[in-house]
């Protein structure tokens, strides 16, 4: 087994996570079997509890983990399917020891960060492999800067684990910013010294430094990096900003063989080089497409990532159907203080995001509305679907007071509600339904055509609430098609209307299960039917 470990400095936000996701696309191109985690220093158990505005947005796994949105670019850019065990926080970490130092399982024993805390660290690079026995290569994303008070135990896990495994076995690669000072006309490497000298001070010499660039990294500054952070000219690897697409970052990458200098380091032996042709040829799609429509997404928006997954699957189906998608975020409470059609009368489809809380709800039902009434494609995804639901009762069925229970306890139709065992549940963190389940398609519909007449689908939730069984009838005579259901307890799944080019609601996430070459059939189908009612 071997293991890279990436970690960050100089300033957060610089694409560590991409970082680690390209180089899993470069060794699993060359063969290898490799699988990526990520280690978060925060106090929470999960980022569940965390608001996306804060923390971007919160990525559901098949076995319904709440993780990092990083673990999103994960899936993503490898094969690999991830679960909880592939999340660690230092929330996780702590809950552990204490539940066991109150078990008595450290009985007469002082507990103290070192060994028992960096143990419990150290535990899961063995355990996240278990169930994956093929794996040859262990990618470990260490969340925040090297600096940070909260990063310190993992560091120093990360340290003694290195000894015990023996150092041929690890490389570690540190990801740092190389700003750009117009003034000077310079790229400075000052930053990137200093934060590899706290990294040397916690016992850590890097063997590869990725160094983010705006342009390109001139021979001069390797060369200082070079000497200065004690690693050979060849291991300083520029990371450029990308024109396009975040999927040009493994080719980026490539380009100073960053791969080949990791399979030397740890001793992979002879891989063949990268073969990215399926990769590249996407890229080429995404970059000079046929065609272009835009798509409003009317959320609520306070940080870029709060809707990640669907941004990228609008790529992969616009990829797939050779068109641009152009992303207009539409604040849904400008829908409802300009109108709709000030809003949204130049866009090809419409989509309503997942989200808790009541803000912006009235601005979504009015996208909602009118979508349906002037026959713009809508692809409503959890709160999406229960918008596209509580607007057709509201304004179709004519049931005055339709809401969910979420946003008005005591309306007069419930349309949306919780289910028995949500009632009295009072923990937040992952008490939802969440994580995968079956449903069955009813043959027929619009759903069981985009799945390729599928009876059986497995797709991630992450809600509280559902549409209420009393009011199914009168939505069906109305007009509403459901063309899916839970396998297990009948839950409603997705809805339609036929009498509707495109309009569909999904109560799970779609958006997690959509890959670069393999768009998810709904997103296909609701970028396709954009594109045809961009062209009429
Ligand atoms: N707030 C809604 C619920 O809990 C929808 C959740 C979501 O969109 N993820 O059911």
């Amino acid at each position: 087994m071997k293991y890279i470990f990436v970690t960050g400095g100089v300033v957060s936000s610089i694409g560590k996570g991409l970082a680690a996701a390209s180089l899993g696309t470069l060794l699993e191109h060359r063969g290898l079997k490799i699988l990526i985690q990520k280690f978060d220093p925060y106090l929470n158990v999960d980022p569940g509890t965390m608001s996306p505005f804060q923390h971007g947005e919160v990525y559901v796994l098949d076995d319904g983990a709440e993780t990092d949105l990083d673990l999103g670019h994960y899936e993503r850019f490898t094969s690999g399917v991830l679960t909880r065990m592939n999340n660690l926080t230092s929330g996780q970490v702590f809950d552990s020891v204490i539940k066991k130092e109150r078990r008595g399982e450290y009985l007469g024993k002082t507990v103290q960060f070192i060994p028992h805390v960096t143990d419990e660290i150290k535990v899961r690079l063995h355990d996240v492999t278990v169930n994956n026995p093929d794996v040859n290569v262990l990618i470990t994303e260490i969340g925040g800067t090297v600096g940070d008070m909260e990063g310190l135990l993992f560091i120093e896990a990360l340290r003694q684990f290195t000894l015990e495994v023996g150092k041929e076995n690890v490389c570690f690669i540190h990801v740092t910013l190389l700003p750009y000072i117009k003034a000077a006309g310079e790229v400075k490497t000052k930053p990137t010294q200093q934060s590899v000298a706290k990294l040397r001070e916690l016992g850590i010499q890097p063997d590869i430094i990725i160094c983010r660039t705006e342009a390109d990294l001139d021979e001069d500054s390797r060369k200082k990096i070079a000497m200065f952070c004690n690693v050979e000219k060849k291991n300083v690897v520029a990371f450029r900003d990308v024109a396009h697409t975040i999927y040009e970052c493994p080719l980026d990458l490539r380009r100073d063989k960053i791969d080949r200098l990791v399979v030397d380091k740890i001793g992979l032996g002879h891989t063949p080089p990268p073969a990215l042709e399926g990769w590249e040829r996407f890229v080429q799609r995404v970059i000079h497409p046929k065609h272009k429509v835009t798509i409003a997404v009317a959320g609520k928006y306070g940080l870029q990532d709060a809707y990640k997954s669907i941004y990228e699957s609008l790529i992969h189906a616009g990829a797939h159907h050779n068109t641009k998608v152009k992303i207009l975020r539409v604040e849904a409470e400008d829908v409802e203080a300009r109108g709709a059609k000030d809003v949204l009368g130049d866009v090809d489809g419409i989509l309503v995001p997942g989200g808790f809380g009541d803000r912006g709800i009235e601005g979504k039902i009015l996208a909602a509305k009118y979508a349906r009434e002037e026959l713009i494609p809508y692809f409503g995804i959890c709160l999406g679907m229960q918008i596209a639901t509580i607007e057709f009762a509201r304004h179709v069925c004519k049931l005055k007071g339709a809401n969910s229970t979420e946003f008005d306890r005591t309306c007069a139709h419930p349309i949306i509600s919780l289910q028995e065992e949500q009632i009295g549940v009072e923990d937040m963190g992952a008490t939802m339904r969440l994580g995968s389940c079956e449903s069955i398609v009813f043959p027929g519909t619009k759903a069981a055509e985009l799945y390729g007449h599928a009876e059986s689908i497995h797709e991630r939730h992450r809600h509280r609430y559902e549409f209420n069984p009393d009011y199914q009838e009168a939505l069906q005579e109305a007009g509403m098609v459901i063309s899916s259901v839970s396998a297990k307890e009948g839950l409603v799944e997705i809805v339609e209307l036929p009498s509707h080019p495109f309009f569909l609601g999904a109560q799970f996430h779609p958006e997690f299960q959509s890959k670069p070459n393999h768009p998810h059939p709904l997103f296909a189908g609701f970028v396709a039917a954009a594109l045809e009612y961009s062209q009429k």
